[in-house]
């Protein structure tokens, strides 16, 4: 296509509200447009990138005997009261009415929908497996839609959803699937690495996130170097060290005048960190709980949470605290606590600990567990950190950040017993299907491959998702330049290629900035060095490798370059 006919409103300035270098450069190269917050267009060029990399997932889930299917974004409530999921999907849910005032949301995922229709079609294990995927539009109402299409409110996601008669069956299709997202993110071209996830409120056991590396994202993560064990934080272990063997002091009740924090506590009393047990008062579906951890740790939600399968965790208010303590903030702890209470593995086993008396500017001394203060849940809610050693080889692990592409989940029964979507097995029992769902982001993506492949000029597209392969610019206003360079333009064209032509009115420089902006793979420059010597020359924006190549050889190179190598 002619540059000049084609829609690419390349920007010269980075724009001011993005903070990430592939949504500065989707921005800048033309590929997308913010109508509001987290709410994308994706532009003529976008929009080409976008379809290549649905066609990567859509061959790889068909080449894996997944069928596609398209199911609604518009979903009716009763499915979602079914699984408890209308509430418990929180504010991220998008509800709305109909004009009978019925109830509706926007789907943000499909295992309500799938489970339904499996229901009402599939009633015999012989039917089984079924894996049913679609590509289709999502909605979130993202509490902070970030980085542009990475973290938006609508955006596309390949959801497969497969039906089983056995754990066996579930554990080989996973297999299967797992191997297939592999596959798509080495056809990418992404570095990433897939680690252990919790599977959280969407239910389940086995469950792996596919992440991306990069300097930018929201998912953390820890990585052992030597045994290769990686986990999301989320679910991250780490080996568990007893305290060093402690001596028991008596407990003493010590007056400390407005010293709340823990570095403020320590210092006060002369204790290390460790020593300190820090009690954090949570409000757990109304209910207060009181989670304890060791100083130097801090409490992963998300665990607790987990481990207490609740809806909603949020830390206690000041005055909640008062109440349930009977003691301002910073004065909280176990002993005379009424009400449940967690501790964290690495707290049990303490002596001469250090805790909140729940008595304004007092603190406990020589605190015993077991001696002074109990509790039967003993359980991991603490955050695994850098350093800590790796749960399978004793290696310290490395902490690391980068962008969740996929998700891949070994459901279970949660959906289809909650739906009451049951199959006949061989023996002629009712039993509920066993389910896994797998999802991959479209846009992220492309986001995740921009913030490998970029340099200070702008994106470097890999060959795979290429909005174009090539450019070509006539750099003069020369007859003989415009006569040649249109019919390797026309050549390539009828040849198959994917080639855009540069006939707009800008100066050499500017023609450069924006091709090395917008990333084709392969410039064909036409300028003093073809009228010299009638050789094109080919620059590779991978690594800026510069090619002499023969018109009528053109065709040949370009081919083994772009389909071969
Ligand atoms: P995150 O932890 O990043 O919010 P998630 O666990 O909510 O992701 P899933 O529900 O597993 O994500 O969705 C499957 C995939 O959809 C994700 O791996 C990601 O690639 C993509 N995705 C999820 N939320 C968004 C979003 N707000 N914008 C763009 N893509 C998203
Ligand atoms: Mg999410």
């Amino acid at each position: 296509m002619l540059l000049s006919k084609m829609f690419v409103p390349t920007l010269r300035e980075d724009p001011s509200d993005a903070e990430s270098i592939s949504h500065k450069l989707m921005l800048r190269a033309g590929l997308i447009r913010q109508i509001s917050s987290g709410i994308y267009v994706f532009l003529p060029l976008g929009f080409r990138v976008l379809n290549k990399v649905i066609n990567i997932v859509r061959e790889e889930m068909n080449r894996i005997g997944a069928q596609e299917l398209l199911m609604p974004a518009l979903l009716p409530k009763e499915p979602w009261d079914e699984t408890g999921r209308w509430d418990v999907y929180g504010d991220e849910l998008f509800k709305l009415k109909d004009r009978k005032g019925r109830d509706f949301c926007l789907g943000p995922t499909h295992e309500e929908i799938v489970t339904l229709i499996i229901k009402n079609t599939v009633n015999s294990y012989k039917n089984l497996p079924i894996l049913l995927y679609q590509i289709q539009t999502k909605f979130r109402d993202e509490i902070r839609p970030r980085f542009g299409v990475m973290r938006s409110r609508e955006f596309l996601m390949k959801d497969l959803y497969s039906f089983h008669d056995s754990w066996d069956s579930l554990s080989e299709s996973y297999k299967k699937i797992f191997n297939a997202y592999k596959k798509i993110f080495d056809r990418f071209r992404l570095k990433y690495i897939p680690v252990e996830a919790d599977s959280g409120a969407i239910g389940g056991k086995v469950s792996h996130e596919f992440v991306a590396e990069s300097e930018i994202g929201e998912c953390e993560f820890v990585v052992c170097e030597k045994c290769r064990y990686a986990a999301n934080v989320e679910a991250a272990k780490s080996k568990l060290i007893k305290p060093e063997e402690e001596k028991d002091e008596p407990l003493e009740l010590v007056h400390t005048p407005n010293i709340k924090r823990v570095e403020e506590v320590t210092s006060f009393l002369k204790v290390p960190a460790h020593r300190l047990l820090k009690s954090i008062l949570y409000i757990v579906d109304g209910e207060s709980v009181l989670a304890i951890v060791r100083g130097d740790d801090e409490i992963n939600e998300v665990k607790l949470k987990n481990y207490l399968k609740a809806k909603e965790i949020r830390l206690a208010t000041e005055e909640e605290i008062e109440k349930h303590t009977g003691a301002p903030l910073g004065f909280t702890g176990p002993i005379g606590f009424n009400g449940r209470i967690i501790v964290d593995k690495r707290v049990e086993g303490i002596k001469g600990g250090v805790l909140g008396a729940n008595k304004k500017d007092y603190h406990y001394k020589g605190v015993s567990f077991g001696r002074d203060f109990e509790s039967e849940e003993i359980v991991d809610i603490r955050e695994v950190k850098e350093g800590d050693l790796c749960p399978v080889c004793g290696s310290p692990l490395k902490k690391k950040i980068g962008i969740e592409l996929g998700h891949t989940f070994q459901l279970g029964t949660k959906y289809s017993e909650s739906m009451k979507a049951y199959f006949q097995t061989k023996e002629g029992e009712l039993k509920p299907f066993i389910m896994g769902c797998y999802g991959i982001g479209m846009a992220r993506i492309i986001a995740a491959t921009i913030e490998q492949y970029h340099d200070d000029k702008g994106i470097v597209w890999t060959k795979e998702i290429a909005p174009y392969h090539i450019i070509i610019i006539p750099l003069k206003e020369d007859e003989k330049i415009l006569v040649d360079s249109k019919e390797i333009y026309k050549k390539l064209l009828h040849g198959g290629f994917e080639v855009v032509y540069e006939d707009r009115p800008l100066s050499p420089g500017e023609k450069f900035k924006d091709a090395d902006l917008i990333g084709f793979p392969y410039k064909l420059i036409f300028g003093k060095g073809y009228l010299k010597d009638g050789l094109i020359e080919v620059k590779r924006r991978e690594d800026g490798e510069v090619f002499k190549v023969k018109p009528e050889d053109i065709e040949e190179f370009l081919r083994k370059e772009i389909y071969e190598s």
